[in-house]
């Protein structure tokens, strides 16, 4: 099979009598990059294959990328069995398309990992009874670019997935509710995570008093459109309707909340506290005890100042903007200030950052930041932040060394990502070993620029950059893990809105 929406899917081939070239030290040093296709052919004839446990040999293979895996098991018998091992693809997603076309041995694959999620495009009756049949035990499911208008009845065969908790929706036009009432029944007390974004509606309000039912809902993604056929204006859901769907969710934790287009009036002060009605008199939130928040496109212009006062047990703010909005007053620093339990900060877009650095709560450890950024941002920003173990920044602008100023400004850092958009990482990179916690860090380019300016057909990391990681490797005495390459989307959590990758 082969690749479908840029993500590999499954290789299936024998080659029982296929030699192997296993360079057995490489193959132990769990952060080489392991097992090239050409290292695996030729030398050692399979029945020299290191005589290890099942434990050990997984634990091996658990440091390689997918594509690494699939190259792997094609080389014989024993390996595939190696590397179908369930507890190697624990937490994997697998992109199915064309499911007609699946034979036995495919399906067998899929059991013999005890594969549970799936993306799926557009299902035939044909090919939901295989899912049905081969799948039975799926737990998450998500449709991505299904590219046809759906009615209520699509869903119905979701019912017969008895462990089904996890369910997604990604651009499509419903012409009838896509929840109707007997998949609602079915689904009410199954269902912890639902995520729909994008998907044309022919109700909204509808679609949400139908979630409201979802009563062990933990984690939900709306990213709203507009409704019927028509482009028109997204109006965001009344305050009466989410209030219900917060009062019933009692169990939410995790709520991304976002719309696309423009609403033609700001949301009421009260819109995210709906109020406890056990407690009439003085006010007092009722809704969930939410620990993760993200507002994709609900700028200063819609919500208000005070707009998350009640959500003081945040753990996680995400905000992501789609415009500058020119002479609007930036309103992050207010939402941040009564949240102090606050221990991850996302902004994406939006405002300068001087206007809201002074109010980032203290207990922030994990910070991301896609905004302009220059060294004096930083040097604002770090003495707020005394205990930062995480940071995710774009390479600044101004011409001064970002990463000889790290070290100095954040010493707690674990991990640290950058993402290059102007220029290649130069000399200053090396400055980085004095980072005495640092484990992890991810050096990424975006596509734009690797086309725009810089490697003339060259893959990143050039060698300039290559020869520049492993001397820093070589400075932390490998303490320091080097990535270059965008890790793997996550369909079901993942929808367009969010994901930065390429
Ligand atoms: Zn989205």
């Amino acid at each position: 099979m082969n690749a479908v929406g840029g993500v590999s899917i499954l290789h299936i081939h024998s080659g029982s009598s296929r030699r192997l070239n296993l360079n057995t030290q490489l193959l132990f040093h769990p952060f080489s990059g392991l097992l090239k296709r050409s290292d695996l052919f030729s030398r050692l004839p399979m029945e020299n294959l290191p005589q290890l446990p099942l434990e050990l040999w997984v634990y091996v293979f658990s440091f390689l990328s997918t594509e690494e895996k699939h190259t792997t098991r094609t080389c014989c018998t024993y390996l595939r069995r190696l590397i179908d091992h369930p507890s190697l693809w624990r937490g994997y997603t697998v992109h199915l398309s064309e499911l007609r076309r699946y034979t036995y041995g495919l399906w067998n694959t899929l059991q013999n990992r005890k594969l549970t999620r799936v993306a799926v495009r557009h299902l035939r009756r044909k090919e939901w009874r295989r899912l049905v049949k081969f799948l039975p035990s799926l737990t998450a499911i998500v449709f991505v670019d299904g590219g046809r208008l759906y009615k209520e009845k699509y869903l119905d065969n979701l019912s017969r997935f008895e462990e089904l908790r996890d369910l997604g929706m990604r651009n499509a036009t419903w012409c009838e509710p896509m929840l109707g009432r007997n998949v609602t029944a079915q689904l009410q007390e199954r269902l912890t995570h639902l995520s729909v974004c994008n998907v044309r509606l022919p109700c909204t309000v509808e679609f949400i008093n139908t979630v409201s039912h979802l009563v062990n809902l933990r984690y939900l993604l709306f990213h709203q459109q507009g409704e019927g056929y028509g482009l028109g204006t997204v109006r965001p859901v009344p305050r009466s309707v989410f209030h219900n769907l917060l009062l019933s969710l009692k169990k939410l934790k995790h709520l991304s909340w976002g719309m696309r287009g423009e609403p033609p009036e700001p949301l009421p002060d009260d819109y995210f506290s709906p109020l406890d009605s056990d407690h009439s008199g003085t006010f007092r939130y009722g809704g969930p005890a939410l620990t993760n928040l993200e507002l994709v496109d609900y700028p200063e212009t819609i919500l208000p100042e005070n707009a998350l006062r009640s959500l003081i047990s945040l753990r996680s703010l995400t905000v992501r903007y789609r415009y500058i909005r020119e002479g609007v007053e930036c309103r992050l620093s207010s939402w941040l200030s009564p949240l102090q339990q606050l221990e991850t900060l996302t902004i994406i877009g939006g405002n300068s950052l001087a206007a809201y650095t002074t109010t980032i709560p203290s207990s922030v450890t994990r910070l991301t930041l896609r905004v302009a950024i220059t060294l004096k941002d930083m040097d604002s920003i770090a003495p707020k932040v005394p205990g930062l173990k995480h940071l995710d920044i774009e390479q600044n602008r101004s011409s001064g060394s970002l990463c000889r100023r790290i070290p100095m400004l954040f010493p707690q850092l674990r991990t640290l990502r950058i993402r290059f958009f102007r220029r290649e990482p130069e000399k200053d990179l090396l400055s980085l070993h004095r980072l005495r916690h640092l484990v992890q860090l991810e050096l990424l380019v975006e596509r734009s620029f690797i086309l725009r300016d810089y490697l003339n057909g060259h893959p990143w990391p050039s060698p300039c950059v290559q020869q520049l990681i492993d001397q820093l490797k070589e400075l932390s005495e490998n303490r320091i893990t080097v990535n270059t390459t965008m890790r793997q989307r996550n369909p079901l959590r993942e929808c367009d809105c969010v994901w930065e990758g390429d």
